[in-house]
């Protein structure tokens, strides 16, 4: 059996110790559960043991557990690919989306939102290996679509989001995405950049080391999914 709660405090506290060993406070590096293919059961054990941010891929399964715990106080992220049809009601049901990689997608974003809703916190993905098949802008234009985003009404931008190739060790990939994220802060222009979104299960420990503020756990705190992915 899967222990959940059991699995969440092992997760917090692995968190806690990448943190002091890089010299970093815990409570720089916020958790964000992922709850792709796992059950509203699931769900709400994660939930009793006080986690509040969950991150989902796909808007059609997401809907469902959005609108079945509504009188909870959760913060949802949305994490995964997004397509231009798809945005009315991501801008509608979540409060951040940290996979936003076109001038299009984030100007429909930030027309879409509802205005009770607030801003949108939007990170911008970043394809930090080049590889072909991944979402995700490459490093040079980060930039420049920072610049836009940051113009938009509804949208605020809060950081960068990557999720590097499998390999070995990541390092050097989250190295390098968190030089961007403080290059790019240095200005001054973006004014709540407070977000580097990158680790997951296997690697959060050097994605902490690298100065990530938030790790993105699914398999380590719900178990395997079933389409692994
Ligand atoms: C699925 C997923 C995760 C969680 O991955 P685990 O290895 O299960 O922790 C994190 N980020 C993104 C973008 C994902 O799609």
């Amino acid at each position: 059996m899967i222990d959940i709660p059991a699995n969440l405090a092992h997760v917090r506290q692995r968190i806690a110790l990448a943190a002091i060993k890089a010299g970093r406070s815990p409570a720089e590096t916020s958790l964000l559960a992922v709850s792709k293919q796992q059950s509203l059961t699931a769900i709400r054990q994660v939930l009793d043991a006080g986690q509040r941010d969950f991150g989902e891929n796909y808007l059609q399964e997401a809907l469902p557990k959005i609108q079945s715990l509504g009188g909870e106080n959760i913060v949802w992220h949305f994490i995964g690919p997004l397509q231009s049809n798809k945005t009315r009601a991501i801008a509608e049901h979540f409060s951040w989306v940290h996979s936003v990689d076109r001038a299009k997608i984030a100007q429909r974003l930030s027309r879409q939102r509802p205005e009770n809703l607030g801003s949108l916190n939007v990170c911008l993905q970043v394809n930090i290996d080049e590889e072909d098949t991944k979402s995700g802008i490459p490093v040079a234009q980060a930039l420049p679509l920072a610049q836009l985003v940051n113009t938009l009404p509804n949208i605020r931008l809060r950081g960068l989001m990557a999720i590097p190739r499998r390999r070995q060790d990541n390092s050097d990939a989250f190295q390098k995405m968190s030089a961007l994220f403080r290059q790019m802060g240095a200005s001054g222009e973006f004014v709540c950049w407070d977000t580097l979104s990158l680790g997951m299960s296997a690697d959060l420990e050097s994605a902490i080391a690298a100065g990530s503020t938030l790790v993105r756990v699914g398999t380590d705190i719900f178990g395997r999914r079933k389409n692994s992915g």
